[in-house]
């Protein structure tokens, strides 16, 4: 059935370069014929412009999106074991900072319609030991962030905002990275805003958290080889930088871009819905998605429905991903925390029921109408 029908693939950020090809090739340049390939006006540059996107006051540029999480965990002092409340439903980079930055993670389940922390759960995880929470926006979509600020107030808990797969999503008119004591974005080529490489960002109203970070980044130097702790070389290269202030400029038309296609997908597909064989990603009110990631759940008729229509799909040339098929608390690298099967129930079904469909920029209509087509028969069959 492949025949001569043309491969969707779920990502393409060959796509993207292609896009803006001739203004990257220009910045590329610029950056080589510099000299100046640590540090510099181009991170600079990319500082004021990601702050300014996001409304905070700072914004420092880092390795990766998992470092952001660290260093801004470190630079709000997380005390040695120290708890910090996330999602098992998430990628590992999230649980790996916090480690790293010398926390232990206490899971919270998920709530069913985002995908995000559930805050009756994260409320009755927090004891004494809980430093901080890490709420994830997963897909893009925004955590309920405004039920945890009465809890981080009372409890006077630092909320560090994964918001790696969240650039341009917003709530109440505040944008992701402007909604908790720091925010973190990751630059992976894939993300919405991705560089050529790694890359990774941490933006905040706090001046002292923002120095604490550039300090981190930079092997602990408050000025050169004056040490006051010890960093990790943990920085953004300049041509990554170059890279992502001309996609920067790009992001608001590609990420209204997404959003087109999530509309045409949830159109498509809401009769497939109101016939129960799939669910639909919701955007809650108030909260403005950003479309990393356009997620159904296939509910599961018999074991094994969402795989047999994955494979369906990937028949057609459609690419299709699972994020993510195991929860965190179920990982071999975790099995020391001894939390088995039914510790977090919304975040076992979820693993088990989630289909991401193709989504980036440059996926065209007529693309995405085969997707839903393909999707449909799919459902019927499985
Ligand atoms: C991508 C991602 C990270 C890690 O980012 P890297 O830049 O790959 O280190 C962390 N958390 C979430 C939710 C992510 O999607």
């Amino acid at each position: 059935m492949t025949g001569e029908k043309e491969r969707v693939p779920a990502l393409d950020p060959s796509a993207e370069y292609a896009a803006a090809r001739g203004e990257i090739d220009a910045a590329v340049a610029r950056v080589l014929a510099s000299g100046r390939y640590v540090g510099g006006p181009e991170i600079e540059g990319l500082e004021a412009e990601f702050a300014a996107f996001c409304g905070v006051a700072h914004a420092v540029a880092v390795s990766t999106g998992t470092d952001a999480l660290r260093f801004a965990l470190i630079a709000a002092d997380l005390k040695a074991g120290a708890e910090v409340i996330t999602s098992p439903f998430t990628f590992i980079g999230t649980t790996e900072a916090i480690h790293q930055a010398g926390g232990r993670t206490v899971f919270a389940d998920i709530v069913e319609d985002t995908f995000a922390l559930d805050p009756v759960k994260v409320r009755a995880a927090v004891t004494s030991r809980t430093a901080a929470l890490m709420p994830v926006h997963l897909y893009g979509h925004p955590a309920d962030m405004a039920a945890f600020e009465p809890l981080a107030r009372e409890r006077r808990l630092i909320v560090v905002e994964d918001a790696c797969q969240a650039h341009g999503a917003a709530l109440g008119g505040r944008m992701a990275g402007a909604l908790g004591t720091a925010g973190c974005f990751s630059f992976y080529p894939t993300k919405n805003l991705g560089a050529c490489g790694e890359g990774g960002m941490v933006t905040t109203d706090e001046a002292h958290l923002a120095a604490r970070v550039r300090r981190l980044r930079d092997h602990g130097q408050s000025e050169k080889y004056r040490h006051a702790e010890e960093g990790y070389n943990g920085r953004l290269d300049a041509v990554q930088a170059a890279i992502l202030r001309v996609k920067l400029r790009h992001l608001p038309a590609w990420n209204a871009r997404r959003r087109a296609i999530a509309a045409l997908y949830s159109d498509r597909l809401s009769r497939l819905e109101q016939r129960g064989l799939l669910r639909l990603p919701v955007e809650r009110p108030g909260a403005r998605h950003a479309w990393h990631l356009y997620a159904v759940r296939v509910p599961p008729g018999r074991p094994g429905r969402r795989d047999a229509v994955r494979e369906r799909l990937a028949a057609q040339g459609i690419e299709t991903g699972i994020h993510y098929p195991v929860p965190l608390h179920r990982q071999p690298a975790y099995e020391a925390m001894r939390l088995q099967e039914g510790s977090f129930p919304e975040s076992e079904r979820a693993a088990r029921e989630v289909l991401t469909l193709p989504m980036h920029a440059h996926l065209e209509d007529r693309q995405a109408e085969r997707v839903t087509q393909a999707l449909g028969a799919a459902l019927e069959a499985a």
